[in-house]
């Protein structure tokens, strides 16, 4: 469990990647790179042992402003709304195949900035291809309808149009996947943007930018603003010139931006936290589901939104089951996104270090029992980096801070249940309602618990795949509204009914003319 931490990144990735040309970049409005109005940057660093990986803009709320200046002047007197949606379905397109030309590049940045295998960011940059694909060809396919009003004279359709400026605002874990998910169906809709990745994880929306342009994206269209949530969060959330906040983030953040956008009743669309259980029967495939419950909470060390991080598993086969978990999970190989032999990497910062340390300490606190994990290394390569080890806490019950509350880290959590109703119940126990998965293999008790969980995704003998056409989000404080798939769509858009009478006539509503 103590894998050396190898970091080399090939070659100096400020050329390729943020600085190229020694310009400090970030600030992207109105299609050129900018400084902010106070002049001000930020180190950012790469988590898995501190190497410096890029200087960057951290903007102002002043800047923010010119940056929703930049999206209103495009949105209300640009050509890119007035483009019809094949033509800017050919421009995602072209986005797409742009994006697995530069792999390699975006790949490295994103690796360096979450400290997450190079493995994996790959993976993730396939995905953010085929949003911009999946967008780019269903473009136009559901562009209004014709509505039978039953009068021969009149003729009604309901058209869509896009919202207009777009606050797109994203997390650190999945820094361009988060952003993909938005600003493909944005784009495509017609509406303009400003863009504000995380503090901790800028790289890839900033090279997301030279490649919107390359695609023909025309200036203004797309802005982006690198700063923290505090400085920026204002502007973009309670200006009245954006139509749209849309947040991949936690609770706390998406209930500051809803208050905010409450004064001007913006839309607000929310990809929120998630507490996702596992359920495991004991008729289940053993090995698969032993593995797959690893994968689900140890995955990019558990900083996964949809993270399986409740492990609720059949009475009769708990001890066994877990017993198993456990010595895996001690087996887990920690290491930097270079490193060959790493099968997870850090977590993002000190702080969430800290945060997911502290959790586990009040879940033991609280009378759950550490399995494993819980420590903070403190010798050693992983020293140098906020690493924190593969952790399983058993004798969990439904009312614990550590049950309830997520810890965005590689904790798993272990209940247990006597039937299926139970089983139901403990899933269910949640304010949010992300994701989860059943294992079985009886397939109607599998349709039957699927149908009962009040989750947004469910897996049936499996876990974490999705697929851009499939709708993500989630019930109850996981969010408000659905990323990806045709609903993805409508969070950018404005259904409009249009009705014309062809034979105009008094109504004689109010008697005889
Ligand atoms: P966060 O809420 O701290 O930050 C998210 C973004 O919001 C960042 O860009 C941040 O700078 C910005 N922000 C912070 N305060 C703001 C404010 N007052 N106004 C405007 N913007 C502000 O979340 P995080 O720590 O970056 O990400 C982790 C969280 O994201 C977890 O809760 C996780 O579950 C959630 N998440 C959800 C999904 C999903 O699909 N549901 C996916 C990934 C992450």
């Amino acid at each position: 469990m103590t894998a050396a931490v190898h970091h080399v990144p090939e070659g100096d990735v400020r050329e390729d990647a943020t600085l190229a040309g020694r310009t400090i970049k970030g600030l992207y409005i109105d299609g050129a790179w900018q400084q902010a109005s106070d002049g001000g940057t930020t180190t950012v660093r790469c988590p898995a042992d501190g190497t410096e990986v890029a200087v960057v803009v951290s903007s102002t709320a002043e800047d923010a402003e010119r940056a929703i200046s930049s999206a209103r002047s495009a949105f209300d007197g640009g050509p890119w709304r007035r483009m019809t949606d094949l033509e800017r379905g050919a421009v995602m397109l072209r986005v797409a195949e742009l994006l697995e030309r530069d792999k390699a590049i975006y790949a490295r940045a994103e690796a360096l900035d979450t400290g997450k295998r190079l493995v994996e960011a790959e993976y993730d940059m396939d995905d953010i291809a085929a949003c911009f694909r999946y967008y780019g060809k269903i473009a136009g396919l559901d562009a209004g309808r014709v509505i039978d009003t039953g009068r021969p004279n009149a003729i009604s359709r309901v058209v869509y149009e896009p919202i207009g400026v777009c606050a797109l605002i994203a997390p650190w874990n999945y820094p361009l996947l988060q952003a993909a998910w938005k600003v493909a169906p944005a784009l495509v809709t017609g509406n303009s943007f400003v863009l504000k990745p995380s503090e901790l994880t800028p790289s890839t929306s900033i090279l997301l930018m030279e490649t919107l342009a390359e695609a023909g994206v025309p200036a203004g269209v797309a802005n982006l603003v690198t700063g923290t949530g505090s400085k920026v969060g204002g502007p973009l959330s309670a200006d009245p010139r954006v139509d749209l906040v849309s947040l991949t983030g936690s609770l706390r953040t998406g209930q500051t931006i809803m208050a905010a956008a409450a004064e001007t009743v913006k839309r607000v669309a929310f990809e929120l936290g998630g507490k996702n259980p596992n359920v495991i029967f004991a008729d289940a495939d053993w090995d698969a589901a032993v593995d797959n419950a690893l994968t689900a909470v140890f995955l990019h060390s558990g900083q996964v939104c949809s993270a399986g991080a409740r492990l609720v598993v059949e009475e009769t086969i708990a001890e066994r089951f877990v017993a198993e978990v456990v010595e895996r999970a001690q087996k887990i190989r920690m290491g930097g996104p270079f490193d060959a032999d790493a099968e997870t990497g850090p977590l993002i910062s000190a702080k969430q270090r800290d945060g997911v340390h502290a959790y586990v300490q009040a879940g033991i606190a609280e009378g759950a029992e550490l399995l494993c994990g819980g420590y903070i290394p403190e010798e050693g390569p992983l020293a140098n980096g906020f690493f924190y080890p593969p952790t399983v806490l058993a004798n969990c019950r439904s009312g614990m801070s550590v049950v309830q509350e997520e810890s965005f880290g590689p904790v798993l959590t272990v209940e247990t249940f006597r039937d299926e109703a139970e089983a139901i119940a403990i899933a269910n126990d949640t304010e949010f309602g992300l994701a989860g998965a059943v294992w079985t293999s009886d397939a109607s008790k599998a349709q039957r618990v699927a149908g009962a969980l009040r989750h947004g995704t469910v897996w049936i003998n499996d876990y974490h795949p999705y697929v851009p056409q499939a709708e993500w989000g989630g019930f109850g404080k996981s969010g408000i509204g659905r990323e990806l798939g045709r609903a993805g769509l409508d969070e950018y858009r404005e259904a409009k009914h249009i009705w014309q009478n062809l034979s105009p006539a008094p109504s004689g509503w109010f008697g005889a003319i």
